[in-house]
């Protein structure tokens, strides 16, 4: 077997001629991972929810940061898994394959148990573990026949320890870490790896949103919130960023990765060394 080489463009481009979905990239996370896969070269399918002109917007300049690969939005309702299946079938017959899966919308809810409305639980399981099954499924015969698959979820801290009145978003973040570690061996003999990315706080609307409802759970001001509950676990006290999840992900999908496979990895400053 000849050892593989690198020449200089693929230094530059290292993800030329790949085909990447990233579901729930028209914000946040998701949003950094596709910019990060299109500045490195690969087509990129983006997926999301959200007013029709600003994804077209976002689609657009994803577009001209990426000079010469292609960008298009698909808007799979990913709560369905039939429609998360189609994502991945339309990228195929539209792209011809599709090498790199990023398995990253989700939704947050924070309530006592007790409270926690059945109807969030359900929807949270969907959308957070069920849709990255469903996503995998309908990617995996295709990535096996290439001989090629970076299968990337994005799981969270709480896929590894838990925090208090997140009992649905825990329970669906350590199922991927269960199915990330299930799909790597299924497919380590074909050239496929997956990995979780297990983020901390990374200051995203998925933040924001939830500070008003722990502040009410726990009885104390925003600001508290922020300093005594999201980075009093953080030993670094920073927010990540989207760049920062965006630049391990094409790490994740390049070859110097190729022996990464069945982890999950801590980008949280240091919380769950504790
Ligand atoms: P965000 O709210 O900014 O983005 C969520 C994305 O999911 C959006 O594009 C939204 O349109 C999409 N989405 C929502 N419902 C959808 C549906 N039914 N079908 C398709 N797409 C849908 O959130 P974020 O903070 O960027 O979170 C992204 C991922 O990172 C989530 O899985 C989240 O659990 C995880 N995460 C976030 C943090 C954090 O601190 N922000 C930490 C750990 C893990």
């Amino acid at each position: 077997m000849q050892p593989q080489t690198m020449d200089h463009s693929d230094h530059i481009r290292p993800l030329a001629g790949k085909v990447a979905i990233v579901t729930g990239s028209t914000s946040g996370i998701g949003l950094g991972i596709a910019r990060a896969l299109a500045q490195a070269g690969s087509d990129v399918v983006i997926n999301g929810l959200g007013d029709p002109q600003e994804i077209e917007r976002v689609r657009a300049e994803l577009e001209s940061g990426a000079l010469f690969g292609r960008v298009e939005y698909n808007g799979a309702n990913l709560m369905d898994g039939a429609d998360a299946r189609r994502l991945v079938e339309k990228t195929i017959a539209d792209f011809g394959r599709v090498d790199i899966l990023v398995n990253n919308a989700g939704i947050q809810h924070v309530s006592p148990i007790e409270d926690f409305p059945v109807e969030k639980y359900d929807a949270i399981i969907a959308l957070n573990l069920s849709s990255a099954w469903h996503t995998t499924r309908a990617a995996f015969a295709s990535m096996k026949a290439q001989g090629f698959g970076r299968i990337i979820n994005v799981a969270s801290a709480h896929g590894l320890v838990a925090s208090p009145f997140k009992s649905a978003y825990v329970a669906a973040k350590h199922g991927v870490v269960g199915l990330t570690k299930t799909v790597a061996l299924e497919g380590a003999e074909h050239g496929i790896t997956c990995n979780a990315i297990c983020p901390g706080y990374v200051w995203t609307p998925l933040v924001e949103n939830q500070i008003d409802d722990t502040a009410k759970a726990r009885g104390i001001s925003r600001d508290e919130v922020i300093r005594d509950v999201l980075l009093a676990a953080q030993p670094n006290k920073r927010f990540a960023t989207v760049e920062e999840m965006g630049a391990l992900t094409v790490f994740l999908c390049g070859p110097g990765a190729a022996s990464i496979t069945g982890t999950a990895l801590p980008v949280d400053g240091g919380w769950t060394a504790h």
